[in-house]
């Protein structure tokens, strides 16, 4: 039986190249650095895997050493010596070493070492990633969504112009960030994109309840898509209320950690989609189970991401391709991150708007030893 063996950490800090902010925060400015996890595991016969994620702590609750000694220390230990292919047993195994909290326990950290696995996993059967978890050799490219990141008229028309010069067909924008422009944002978004475009809103749990109603009227009248996250995800009271009046589609977000809570939003009728997040919702492992919930429940997928490196985004969309998506996916990693040092082979896979999956085993990338050296945190 092959067994997993050794656990490496590697916390990193990789120069952002753009400012992103969101009704609840920051992503980060340009000149400052984005916290960045690796871990590498390796098995019995020598075989490795790589997970990524990032922790962003306006975002969630988790942080760059909590994620290192999350698991350097707890889920690390306890996972050395299982069988490499047990993917449930890893996550009873992570689930008995940190518990839950209202949901499940510690997402980010717990998805690096279930991304690491996946790919071990695949690379020791000779398969892509989308192959081993079920899918086509031949459904290999996802569309992205385009993040924009002003906040006026002029600006949002003049990034949508530009974009679109890039290849990018479908965005994604901010709502909540200037609450009195959300509707002239969202108008200039549409226009300019124009009508084949999908456009999405999101509220990052920050519309005001008082606003709610005629924000939710006004996106839909210019022709928005879908609102994500209206409200704080423990007030799903108000997504309630708020159901009954929306004449456009929801979805939820930050609320939707582990499968359980997805289910509570589709069994209550609360929401049009489901919003994959694969290191918000703990990895690929527990991302089926809620995608096995959305095709049951017949609600479709998108795709979004924590402004995530290319081996995430990779590797997620590795995963929606299984269930036959192609976009949007909101995985803006490549518009804040500087990765030409630590994914010398970005281009290949992520241009013109699209993320390209190749036919090597696993997720498909690895990261870049001396790009690896140069950003790790070496007090950690
Ligand atoms: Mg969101």
């Amino acid at each position: 039986m092959r067994t997993i063996q050794r656990i490496e950490v590697f916390p990193l800090r990789l120069p952002i190249t753009g400012t992103f902010r969101f009704a609840s925060g920051s992503a980060g400015a340009a000149g400052e650095t984005a916290p960045l996890v690796l871990v590498r595991l390796t098995d019995s016969e020598g075989v490795t895997g790589w997970g990524e994620g990032r922790p962003m702590p306006q975002w969630s609750y988790e942080t760059i050493e909590t994620v290192t000694t999350t698991i350097r220390r707890y889920l690390g230990p306890i996972i050395q010596g299982m069988s490499i292919t047990d993917r449930w047993g890893l996550h009873q195994r992570m689930q008995s070493a940190i518990g839950r909290g209202p949901s499940m326990g510690q997402p980010i950290a717990r998805a690096i070492v279930d991304m690491a696995l996946h790919d071990l996993c695949a690379r020791v059967a000779g398969q892509p990633l989308r192959c081993y978890l079920g899918g086509s050799l031949e459904r290999n490219s996802v569309a992205l969504s385009y993040t924009l990141t002003t906040h006026d008229v002029e600006g949002v028309r003049r990034e949508v112009e530009e974009a679109k010069t890039r290849g990018f067909r479908n965005f994604n924008f901010k709502v909540g960030v200037v609450p009195e422009s959300d509707i002239a944002i969202a108008e200039a978004v549409r226009q300019t994109a124009g009508q084949g475009a999908f456009v999405w809103a999101d509220a990052n749990q920050g519309l005001r309840v008082q606003d709610a109603q005629a924000v939710v009227r006004g996106l839909a009248h210019v022709g928005v898509n879908v609102l994500e996250q209206p409200f704080a995800a423990d007030q799903p009271h108000l997504l309630k209320r708020l159901r009954m009046i929306a004449p456009l589609p929801l979805a939820v977000d930050e609320a939707s950690v582990g499968p359980a809570d997805f289910f509570h939003y589709a069994s209550e009728g609360l929401v049009d989609y489901l919003v994959i997040k694969v290191t918000r919702s703990g990895g690929i492992w527990p991302s089926l189970q809620q995608m096995a919930v959305a095709a049951s429940a017949g609600l479709p997928l998108l795709v979004s991401g924590l402004t995530d490196g290319l081996l995430t985004r990779s590797a997620v969309c590795q995963l929606a391709t299984v269930y036959g998506f192609d976009g949007p996916a909101a995985l803006n990693g490549g518009q804040f991150l500087d990765e030409t040092r630590l994914y010398p082979q970005k281009d290949e896979l992520e241009s013109g708007g699209v993320l390209r999956l190749n036919e090597r085993a696993g997720i498909g990338i690895e990261p870049d030893p001396e790009g690896l050296e140069r950003y790790l945190v070496k007090d950690l």
